[in-house]
């Protein structure tokens, strides 16, 4: 708790709003002296991002805001009990690595309807999600450094949430981005995946083949990363595949829509190179690179997808 301050207020979290940026908002509202209070209140200077995954300052926030703790805890990552890895973030269950504080990540145009419509703007929990480019709801392309100064977008220097730590730009006047290319197949998948009309969610999965419609996010997630890195994977690369990358991820993504007859060319189409290839060891090498990529994955459900489709593919 912030000393001296009473908590007769009620001050509400706007849906979807990551805890990070609630805090914030909540700390600069009740308190002038709301840098050293936020300070305090997180005990680290760089700890603002990190609210997200500090549950055990919801109580303290909730009773600052002089709101249930159900309320802040929607705003942060909540720790899966049957799982070490993954959490529950909003809707969404997802692994610790898929999301992100390290950068403050905003979509300008989405803080300018805040402002139309007579509220502050405000981050998303949604937008730590690190393989989403785009907002989902506006499909404006999210960023991550100032359009004026291009200093990085940090949690640890924020006066405002809707301006630039560095030159205090207001992010609003930016234009909206959007995505081209292999960004915006890119975005239109991850951007229905955590939709956050549950309907549209839905609509997505229908087209996601056999049990993967029902599997959570952090699985499908992993899913795309590891057949894109299969995919690229060619007898002389040595893993050095990175998933992340667009051109990249997006063989998973096509791989994934394409439904189980596609999954399985894309695990196929290393082998095959590898078959014909004039280095004898290359086909055993082959198998073990994708077996170690299917193995680093940590749903359970993946690992065995993936190798009952290489047994098929293999055979
Ligand atoms: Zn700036």
């Amino acid at each position: 708790m912030i000393p001296g301050i009473e908590t007769s207020l009620r001050f509400l979290p706007f849906d979807g709003e990551s805890a990070s940026s609630f805090a914030v908002r909540l700390v600069r509202f009740v308190s002038p002296a709301w840098e050293k209070a936020l300070r305090d209140f997180v005990n680290s200077d760089d700890a603002v991002g990190s609210v997200i995954h500090r549950i055990a300052i919801a109580a303290d926030i909730a009773a600052l805001a002089g709101v249930d703790i159900s309320v802040v805890r929607a705003g942060m990552a909540i720790p899966d009990p049957n799982s070490g890895s993954s959490i529950h973030f909003g809707p969404f269950i997802l692994n610790y690595d898929q999301i992100s504080q390290l950068r403050r990540r905003i979509a300008p145009q989405v803080f300018a309807n805040d402002i139309s419509r007579k509220r502050e703007p405000f981050h998303r929990s949604v937008w730590t999600i690190k393989a989403l480019c785009a907002d989902p709801e506006t499909g404006e392309l999210i960023i991550q450094d100032c359009p004026a100064c291009g200093a990085a977008l940090l949690w640890a220097n924020i006066t405002e949430v809707g301006r630039c730590g560095s030159c205090a730009q207001k992010l609003w006047l930016s234009p909206a981005k959007t995505p081209t290319g292999i960004d915006r197949e890119l975005s239109s998948f991850y951007g229905e995946l955590f939709h956050p009309d549950e309907k549209r969610r839905a609509a997505l999965r229908q087209h996601l083949p056999g049990e993967l419609a029902e599997w959570n996010e952090a699985a499908i997630l992993e899913f795309v990363d590891s057949l894109a890195t299969v995919f690229s994977l060619t007898p002389k690369s040595v893993s050095t595949v990175n998933s992340s990358d667009p051109n990249v991820r997006i063989n998973g993504v096509r791989a994934i829509l394409g439904g189980a007859r596609v999954i399985e060319e894309s695990l196929a189409r290393p082998l095959r190179e590898a078959h014909i290839s004039s280095d004898r060891l290359a086909n055993t090498i082959t198998v073990a690179q994708i077996l170690a990529i299917i193995d680093r994955n940590r749903s359970p459900n993946v690992r065995k997808y993936l190798k009952n489709t290489l047994a098929e593919c293999a055979l």
